[in-house]
């Protein structure tokens, strides 16, 4: 740790933290499970700090709570944690899928959300299965506090609009899922070596009869930012949930990206045809949930 920084800081409330950021002036860093961010630094990617700030030692910030029509998430709450709380689960169905396929239990039990959020890779699972949900991040920061859409916090590969140098996500937030609303995660991705996904897609829906009344579609890496498939979810708006529909807002979907092939990983090609396959599969499991309003997460224990 200390060729990465001289001064490591574990705050235990946001104001503490923020005194702290004050103090180090852009030479601190924000850091939580560290799954990230050591890596980089280590491979030289992220410049070596005078200080850490570690934000998963802040009160409260493990808990995952109900408030009102919302879930709270707090800044150190592990992807284990995540797809072991049954609010999660059932209210937020692909979040805890997409938490549930990032590396291993070691990664799992210590990266955060907040981490995986703030990273701002264009395909992290658990961003995906957040931003299906049309999740909410705050961010505090010397200049006060503020609350953003996800979609809104991402500036390029790895880039965020949080100045993590000064500024810490404390808090995520989204919709809880109601009766009539459901949603799902699909990874796809090399069976060994190498971590990075060929595609990674969340889908949430809400049924209003036997019609979607609403629809929200992540998906990447697709670009340099997590995308969301704006024209897709809106062609899927108005009519019953149907096969032809979900391969009709694959094809739209295709149509509003530009996909970049990967020697190591898969050739445009080959990622088209895996969200044409996979992306009706998982909007016809969404709405499934949605109209049984089960809400059984895969790969995760129930
Ligand atoms: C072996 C391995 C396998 C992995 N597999 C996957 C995978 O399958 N899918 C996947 O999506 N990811 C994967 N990851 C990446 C990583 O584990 C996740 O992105 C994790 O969620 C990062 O969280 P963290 O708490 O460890 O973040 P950190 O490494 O602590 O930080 C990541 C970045 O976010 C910033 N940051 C962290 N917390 C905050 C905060 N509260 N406020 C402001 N900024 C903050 C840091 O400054 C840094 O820039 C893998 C990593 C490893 C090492």
């Amino acid at each position: 740790m200390t060729s990465f920084c001289t001064n490591y800081h574990s705050p235990v409330s946001v104001e503490e933290a923020i005194e702290l950021l004050r103090h180090y002036d852009g030479d601190a860093r924000v850091v939580g499970g560290g799954t990230d961010l050591l890596v980089e630094m280590r491979r030289g990617l992220r410049r070596p700090v005078m200080a850490m700030i570690d934000a998963t030692r802040i009160a409260d910030c493990k808990i995952i709570s109900r408030s009102d029509d919302c879930v709270l998430i707090g800044c150190g709450v592990t992807h284990t944690e995540i797809i072991n709380n049954a609010t999660i689960k059932k209210f937020g169905t692909c979040l805890a899928e997409g938490c549930g396929v990032i590396g291993g239990p070691q990664v799992r039990n210590v990266g955060t959300l907040a981490g995986n959020v703030a990273h701002a890779l264009p395909a992290g699972d658990g961003t995906m299965g957040f931003l299906a949900l049309a999740g909410e991040i705050e961010i505090a920061g010397v200049n006060g506090v503020r609350w953003i859409p996800a979609r809104d916090s991402f500036a390029g590969p790895g880039r965020s609009v949080i100045d993590r140098h000064r500024e810490i996500l404390t808090r995520l937030r989204f919709r809880a899922a109601v009766i009539g609303e459901g949603s799902a995660f699909h990874r796809v991705m090399r069976p060994q070596g190498l971590c990075l996904p060929i595609i990674s897609m969340a889908v949430s829906l809400r049924l209003d009869g036997a019609s979607i009344s609403a629809a929200t579609i992540s998906m990447g890496p697709v670009g340099p930012t997590p995308h969301i498939a704006d024209a897709a979810m809106k062609s899927l708006v108005g009519d019953p949930p149907s096969a032809e529909k979900f391969s009709e807002a694959a094809e739209i979907a295709l149509q509003n990206v530009t996909l970049r092939g990967s020697k190591y990983r898969a050739t445009t090609e080959y990622r088209a045809q895996m969200i044409r396959t996979y992306l009706p599969l998982i909007l016809a499991r969404a709405a499934e949930r949605a109209a049984a309003s089960r809400h059984l997460a895969e790969g995760v224990a129930s």
